[in-house]
């Protein structure tokens, strides 16, 4: 089956004839759709210049948004799209539904529809056609490393255009790092003053006003997008302590780092857990979403094995040994969140060995396909976690086409080969397994001028995997469709890169 919208739709049905688009067209919704119907609108004024009438009752010519009955047993995210030379029917049970049918619709009219100044076309045509979709995953994602690197407010909102296009409805912001904190915390001051600027690069430095995040969430969520945000602790975390040394083992702020060390937040000193839940008290004010993203990856435990109050911590909880600490932590900060109604990620580090049971609002997320297979998949299953399928192989979009910096050939991958071989992508995945995430870490200095070209196109054979249900495309299909959307890159002001090894040319530059 092919189509002209990616991720491809479930079943797509191509009849005769075609719907033109014409001035004062009149677009009309029933009691659910005015939010969506005027995203429409908007969407196809700056393109074609045409006006709209707005109606609120059923009509037979025009662009109708139809609240599904009951028995269509349409789900919150599925839609029905009926083109008919007179009459364009959107179908759902929800505004989100209607949402996600409206970025399949764009895609049927001339590329040039989603221009953003008035374009001369003649015919602003859709071919006649019925589909109907749904997503595979209720949940997936898309983690912008804002650690390493900090990105403009403009840059953050350009991408969730492109996500609510590409149908993703999870913004992952990871906003700590060792080489910066980047979101400002009233009660705690110095975590931007100093946090934010720890790093020597001019685009390592900066942090997001609670102004900047709360326009952002509110983006977001007019294109149907949850924010999580991730505070990434115990480990990855040198920036916050030397802003605040005294959360260290040894009251020694730590040098700053682009990967990661042993210097962490000290789990035997109480006034950790203090001043973590009251950061976190204000992550949770700003961030009204179900999740909270604890990080907890890559986090030696050699300041924590010859610390004294971790050391005694230890035995006092009668904990095994330093991971138990960690899984202690976790558990700590987890049913913190708990009290608040909220359901807590971890990276998959959490779940490679037994120990301290962690509570059932915990979430596990799996990435070190490289080191470590699909052992945190499997464990987290195992103790009865949802999981987030996020392998680094093939899912960390940082990892370029070809090397580049300390990526070296071990570290890349195309297009190809996240089609046809990421572990995340699993045919019949157990019922826990929650959805899937795409990631671009900023390591070894990934700036913002770099990322298009790493995420697009590859990101498509992701999205497909996140959305797409039914047979799949081959892979030359596939591909095919992906190079058809080059145009609407180029008009999206996107500077996509190769997508297979053979396309770089010799003199490409990936920064
Ligand atoms: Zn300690």
């Amino acid at each position: 089956m092919n189509s002209q919208i990616l991720p491809s739709p479930t079943q797509v049905d191509v009849h005769n004839g075609v719907f033109a688009l014409k001035n004062n067209c009149v677009i009309s919704y029933e009691s659910t759709g005015a939010q969506t119907a005027n995203y429409l609108i908007s969407q196809l004024k700056r393109s074609t210049g045409f006006d709209f009438k707005i109606k609120t009752k059923s009509i037979k010519k025009g662009i109708l948004f139809k609240i599904a009955d009951t028995e269509l047993n349409l789900g919150k995210e599925a839609y029905l799209l009926e083109v008919t030379p007179k009459l364009i029917t959107i179908t759902a049970s929800s505004e989100v539904g209607m949402f996600y049918a409206v970025q399949s619709l764009l895609q049927l009219f001339p590329v040039e529809v989603f221009s953003s100044a008035k374009q001369s076309i003649k015919k602003w045509e859709v071919t006649c056609q019925i589909i109907i979709d749904q997503p595979k995953y209720a949940f997936r994602s898309f983690m912008l490393d804002s650690g390493r690197q900090f990105q403009s407010v403009e840059f953050i909102k350009r991408y969730l255009d492109f996500m609510a296009l590409l149908k993703m409805n999870v913004f992952h912001w990871h906003l700590t790092e060792g080489q910066g904190w980047r979101i400002e915390i009233k009660k705690y001051p110095l975590l931007t003053s100093v946090g934010s600027n720890v790093a020597k690069g001019k685009e390592q430095n900066g942090f997001y006003t609670q102004e900047d995040i709360r326009d952002i969430v509110a983006y977001a969520k007019s294109k149907h997008i949850t924010v999580i945000p991730e505070i990434d602790v115990p480990g990855h975390s040198e920036a916050a302590l030397t802003a605040y040394p005294e959360y260290t083992c040894f009251q020694k702020a730590p040098e700053s780092v682009m990967s990661f060390s042993s210097h962490l937040f000290c789990a035997g000193n109480e006034n950790t857990y203090d001043f973590l839940e009251n950061v976190l008290d204000e992550i949770c004010e700003l961030f009204p979403g179900e999740y909270i993203h604890l990080g907890g990856d890559e986090a030696p435990k050699k300041d924590w094995n010859r610390c004294e109050k971790c050391q005694n911590k230890i035995v006092v909880e009668g904990l095994h040994n330093s991971h138990d600490l960690q899984l202690y932590f976790s558990k700590r900060l987890a049913n913190y969140l708990k009290k608040k109604n909220k359901k807590v990620i971890f990276w998959g580090d959490v779940v490679y060995q037994e120990g301290t049971k962690l509570p059932d609002n915990v979430v596990v997320e799996w990435w070190n396909w490289r080191r470590h297979k699909d052992t945190a998949l499997k464990n987290a299953i195992k103790r009865g976690h949802q999981v987030i399928a996020g392998s680094n192989y093939y899912s960390y979009l940082n990892f370029p086409v070809t090397p580049w910096s300390r990526y070296k050939e071990n570290r890349t991958f195309d297009l190809k080969t996240i089609y046809e071989q990421n572990p995340s992508d699993l045919e019949n995945p157990n019922a826990l397994v929650l959805g899937m995430s795409a990631s671009l870490w900023t390591d070894w200095h990934v700036q913002e001028h770099m990322i298009d070209r790493r995420v697009f196109p590859r990101i498509y054979a992701l999205t497909e995997q996140m959305w797409h249900v039914g047979e799949r495309l081959s892979f030359d299909d596939f591909y095919a469709q992906v190079k058809l959307k080059y145009k609407l890159l180029k008009i999206l002001g996107i500077d996509y890169g190769p997508a297979m090894k053979t396309d770089v040319s010799d003199d490409f530059k990936w920064d």
